[in-house]
């Protein structure tokens, strides 16, 4: 039999301890053309998430870049570059408080590399409304609408942070090992 491009890989570990889609996991806090009536994209996921809360890499991995300046819509900010079976991706995590790491640095699976906040178009938002803007790139610095990312829920294996086992208990896909048909 050829290789059929069976791999078996390591799963995403959750990028926070506790996953829920922000809003009482209202859609348009997900990935895809949810807002506005379709009209307009989310570019990832935005995870319920109060100031300060410690934030995990997905994966083992490079930061890809790393800013600790208030600028721009994303505020303070993450990129870490890793591979998920044959392929290149980019853990994007966005309107940070604080930054652990900086450019070059290697990480491991569930390393904590900083904290959530309300930088960048955040800076407003009322106390039930913090959280993390969390995106899976497949280019580093990709445009406006959704070219170069992908639906992170298709990144963890099926897992939505909305779903019954979610709210049980977080970081399922830590260490675990998973067979994916690429
Ligand atoms: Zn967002």
């Amino acid at each position: 039999m050829a290789d059929n491009m069976q791999r078996s890989i390591r799963l995403l570990q959750d990028p926070l301890k506790f996953m829920r889609i922000r809003a009482d996991c209202n859609r348009m806090h997900t990935f895809g053309r949810v807002r506005h009536g379709g009209t307009r994209v989310h570019q990832g996921w935005d995870l319920e998430a109060k100031v300060n809360t410690p934030i995990y890499a997905v994966s083992d991995g490079t930061i890809d870049y790393a800013s600790s300046v208030d600028a721009g819509d994303y505020g303070k900010q993450i990129r870490l570059k890793f591979y998920y079976g044959p392929k290149t991706y980019y853990a994007f995590y966005a309107h940070l408080s604080h930054v652990s790491v900086k450019q070059g640095d290697e990480v491991k699976q569930g390393d904590e590399i900083g904290r959530t906040g309300k930088t960048g178009n955040a800076s407003n938002l009322a106390a039930s409304e913090e959280h993390l803007h969390f995106e899976i790139r497949t280019e580093p610095t990709p445009g406006l609408g959704l070219g170069g990312r992908v639906d992170p829920a298709t990144m963890f294996a099926g897992r939505a942070p909305c779903s019954p086992r979610y709210e049980q208990g977080g970081a399922l896909g830590a260490k675990q090992e998973a067979v994916i048909n690429f």
